[in-house]
């Protein structure tokens, strides 16, 4: 949705972040998905295939810092999503936006 990437635009860093922080509290207990990272570690690789779940709160938060510390190198970006296929979406996207 156009709308909805403009409006994050205008947000300052910390609405985003706590826009952010509410999607994962949103789905703690859920499972998410990450785009690939040039990490090949097991940890990495296992999310990579299969999602990770969110336990708690704690857990919420860590992956919403997570998020926001990668996004300061678009190419590093770490992003989580509701399905496999937006991942993917993301990280092909952020691939072909490199001039
Ligand atoms: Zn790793």
């Amino acid at each position: 949705m156009p709308n909805q990437k403009k409006k994050t635009m205008q947000m300052t860093p910390e609405e985003q972040y706590k826009e952010r922080k509410k999607w994962f509290e949103d789905r703690i207990g859920k499972r998410v998905y990450r785009n690939a990272t040039t990490c090949t570690c097991a940890s990495c690789e296992s999310v990579k295939s299969e999602g990770l779940i969110i336990f708690d709160k704690q857990h919420a938060g860590y992956l919403c810092d997570v998020e926001g510390c990668s996004s300061e190198d678009p190419k590093q970006a770490i992003r989580y999503f509701d399905t496999m296929d937006e991942a993917v979406e993301f990280e092909k996207n952020k691939n072909t936006n490199d001039s």
